[in-house]
């Protein structure tokens, strides 16, 4: 069922403490399973996606985003006869490292980090399972196998990269260095994330009213396969129009990437994992569905997450993690005692705000303003 060029759990570069093979699951299974139980998995339920968690309760959280993007990649690994199991792993932790209230978060804690080494999520991801986590005896994190990490560190500044790789010489960082791709998993996961966000990223947008059918019309995509749902179906109304366009769009997006990666493999005919990651990017979309995309990405963009009223409500968290981080770094005693003890305050902090979910990151803040102003 496996590809040749497909990771094989048994050729795994293993994991960074040895561990004995587990009697009935794979590397990639164990890599999974460990990811679903681990508390910062749990955190992604209350972490925004684009509207804040209090907002509505249908809107995506970064745990549901996180469970289509391993269901996208899944079905397409199926495929292509790639791993599955290790595509659900790298997908379900993909966003792990993600801050409380989503991009803007994310951007206030890197502009807090500015001086200290700066703040990157897919490098987060990859603390939160390398050395974040306290679940094991022996050992910092989850202890997770290479491919699974190399897939978590989708992208990595080239001084991130050189700090890693002097750590872990060639390591899951090794490859911003030599210019090589990862996994063909890895690339897929990339490409499921984009797939699945573009899609229920219309469906918040329409929920939440500040997106409306006829400003999608200027999306090819969507114009497209809203038009053909209509014809099929001339007296269908409400959403089930828009889940029917948004259902075409996910499964010729999905049918995509499935006959371009094929074509390219066939070029390339990767025998091995390896040989795979030493060919350009392998898994992608056809020429004219990655610019599909690209236009509906820059549509989202402009109409939805710089929407004055996204942008309202995300430069309150803005505001509300820029204070938190300078309480805590003036007065570590406020964290907790594992976070407090830490010799590099500046990265202490940021690991401790980044783990936390919307709703503790705005206990927290009231917490301190109101013992600040005693
Ligand atoms: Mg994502």
């Amino acid at each position: 069922m496996l590809a040749p060029f497909a990771c094989d759990p048994a050729l795994s570069r293993g994991r960074r403490f040895f561990q004995s093979p587990a009697p009935t699951r794979t590397e990639f299974q164990r890599d999974r399973d460990r990811i679903i139980h681990c508390t910062a998995f749990r955190r992604l339920v209350y972490k925004t996606q684009v509207f804040l968690n209090h907002e509505g309760d249908l809107f995506r959280t970064r745990m549901t985003h996180s469970l289509e993007v391993a269901q996208l990649g899944r079905s397409i690994a199926r495929s292509l006869g790639l791993n599955e199991d290790l595509v659900e792993a790298i997908a379900l932790a993909h966003d792990l490292g993600h801050t409380p209230f989503g991009h803007a978060g994310q951007d206030a804690l890197n502009e807090c980090m500015a001086l200290y080494g700066g703040f990157e999520h897919n490098l987060q991801s990859l603390r939160v399972v390398d050395e974040l986590e306290e679940s094991y005896p022996e050992f910092n994190g989850l202890n997770l196998s290479f491919e699974t990490r190399e897939g978590i560190l989708k992208h990595c500044a080239r001084r991130n990269a050189e700090l890693i790789n002097a750590q872990e010489p060639g390591g899951v960082a090794a490859r911003f260095l030599t210019g090589m791709q990862p996994s063909l998993e890895a690339q897929l996961c990339n490409l499921a994330d984009a797939i699945a966000y573009n899609a229920h990223d219309i469906d918040d947008g329409v929920r939440s009213g500040l997106l409306t059918l006829e400003q999608l019309q200027d999306v090819s995509l969507f114009a497209r396969y809203h038009a053909q749902t209509l014809v099929e179906y001339p007296s269908l109304q409400g959403r089930r129009v828009l889940f029917e366009t948004i259902r075409r769009m996910l499964s010729d997006q999905v049918y995509d990437v499935i006959t371009a990666t094929r074509a390219t493999i066939e070029k390339y005919t990767p025998t091995s994992s390896d040989e795979a990651r030493q060919c350009p990017p392998l898994v992608q979309f056809s020429a004219a569905m990655y610019e599909e995309s690209k236009a509906l990405k820059s549509f989202l963009s402009r109409n939805l997450y710089r929407h004055p009223q996204v942008m309202k409500t995300t430069d309150g968290a803005r505001a509300m993690v820029q204070e938190l981080f300078s309480v805590y770094l003036a007065k570590p005693q406020e964290m907790p005692t594992a976070y407090a003890q830490r010799s590099d305050v500046p990265r202490a902090v940021a690991d401790y705000l980044a783990g936390m979910t919307d709703r503790f990151a705005t206990r927290e803040h009231a917490r301190l303003n109101a013992s600040h102003t005693k």
